[in-house]
C-alpha cells in the first residue's frame, strides 16, 4: 500500500475531507477542486496481481472470435462510442488505452481506421491480440513510448481513473497525438444520480481500482491544463432512475427517455489538442 500524492493532481491543493468510505476504502475529496482521491492506494507491486486473469473475465464483455454472430454483436455495442467522436474524425490513426478484450478497436478497424492498443493487463492483451487480432503494446503507461505525433484519435473508455498518475497519462497523450488530434475520455461521475442514490452501493467508486474521481467540471479542467479543449461532451442515462419508473406499467414505456433528464454512471468529452499557446489563445 502507499499514500496518494499529498498534493491534488489537479489544482495543488493539500486539504481534503472524507467523501466515502467503501469496504474501508477511503476515498478523498479536495475540497478546492472536488477531484476524489483514493487514499491509500495498492503499490505499483500490488496492482499487477490485481489486474489479473479472474479482474478480466469479471469486467471485461466477451465477444468471441472475428467473423462470428457473437463478434458481430459485441461489435454492436462500440457503435455509440464511434459515433461519438466521428463526426470530428473520420479516419486516421486511433490509440486505445487501456483496450482491455479490443472490441472497441475491432469496431473501429470495420470504419477503417488504423489502430493500436494499449494495456496494462497481459490477459486482457493476449485477448484482444491473438483472438480478434488487435495490434497493440502491453506494459504500464509510463513505461510505454510511441513517437510523437503518432495517432489522430487517443482513448480512454474507463481507464484515466484507474491511473496512479493521471497527469503522466493525459501529458502522454499530448505528445503522441497529432496537433488538432482529439482525445476522447469517458469516466464515472460520482456527482450524478446514480452515485447520489446508490452511495456506498454505487459501482463507480470501485475500490481499490478506481484511485480518482472526476466530476464532469473538475475532468474537463484537468484536461484543459494540458491543452485539450472540449468539443462535445455527454451524461449518460441514469440507471436508478430508470429501474425506478420500470416498475410502474405505462410509465416504463418513457422511462428510458426520462431517465435521460438525469445525469448517470458515467460523463465522456471529445477534446481537441492545440499544441501551440497561440491557438489556445486565439480561440478563446
Ligand atoms: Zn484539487
Amino acid at each position: 500500500m502507499e499514500n496518494a500524492p499529498a498534493n491534488c493532481v489537479l489544482c495543488g491543493n493539500k486539504e481534503k475531507e472524507l467523501l466515502i468510505t467503501v469496504d474501508s476504502w477511503c476515498i478523498q475529496r479536495c475540497v478546492q477542486c472536488g477531484l476524489g482521491v483514493l487514499d491509500p492506494r495498492p503499490s505499483s507491486d500490488e496492482l499487477a496481481k490485481l489486474y489479473n486473469e479472474d479482474y478480466c473475465e469479471d469486467r471485461f464483455v466477451e465477444g468471441g472470435l472475428t467473423g462470428t454472430p457473437e463478434y458481430t454483436k459485441r461489435l454492436s455495442l462500440e457503435t455509440h462510442r464511434i459515433k461519438f467522436f466521428r463526426s470530428f474524425k473520420r479516419s486516421g490513426k486511433v490509440l486505445d488505452i487501456g483496450c482491455g478484450y479490443g472490441y472497441f478497436l475491432a469496431a473501429c478497424r470495420e470504419k477503417g481506421y488504423d489502430i493500436h492498443g494499449l494495456d496494462f493487463s497481459d490477459w486482457a492483451a493476449h485477448h484482444a491480440r491473438d483472438r480478434i487480432g488487435i495490434p497493440l503494446t502491453i506494459g504500464p503507461l509510463d513505461e510505454v513510448s510511441f513517437p510523437e505525433n503518432s495517432f489522430d484519435v487517443i482513448t480512454m473508455w474507463h481507464s484515466l481513473e484507474h491511473m496512479s498518475d493521471p497527469r503522466e497519462a493525459v501529458s502522454r497523450a499530448n505528445s503522441w497525438l497529432k496537433d488538432d488530434g482529439l482525445l476522447v475520455v469517458d469516466v464515472p461521475n460520482y456527482t450524478g444520480t446514480d452515485a447520489r442514490n446508490l452511495k456506498e452501493e454505487w459501482n463507480g467508486w470501485d475500490p481499490p481500482y478506481h484511485f480518482y474521481h472526476f466530476t464532469p467540471q473538475a475532468l474537463t479542467s484537468f484536461l484543459g491544463k494540458f491543452g485539450f479543449r472540449v468539443i462535445r461532451k455527454k451524461d449518460y442515462h441514469s440507471e436508478t432512475i430508470k429501474a425506478s419508473l420500470k416498475k410502474y406499467p405505462l410509465i416504463n414505456l418513457i422511462a428510458r427517455p426520462i431517465s435521460k433528464f438525469y445525469s448517470g454512471h458515467s460523463f465522456a468529452v471529445v477534446t481537441r489538442l492545440k499544441k501551440s499557446a497561440e491557438d489556445q489563445d486565439a480561440e478563446s
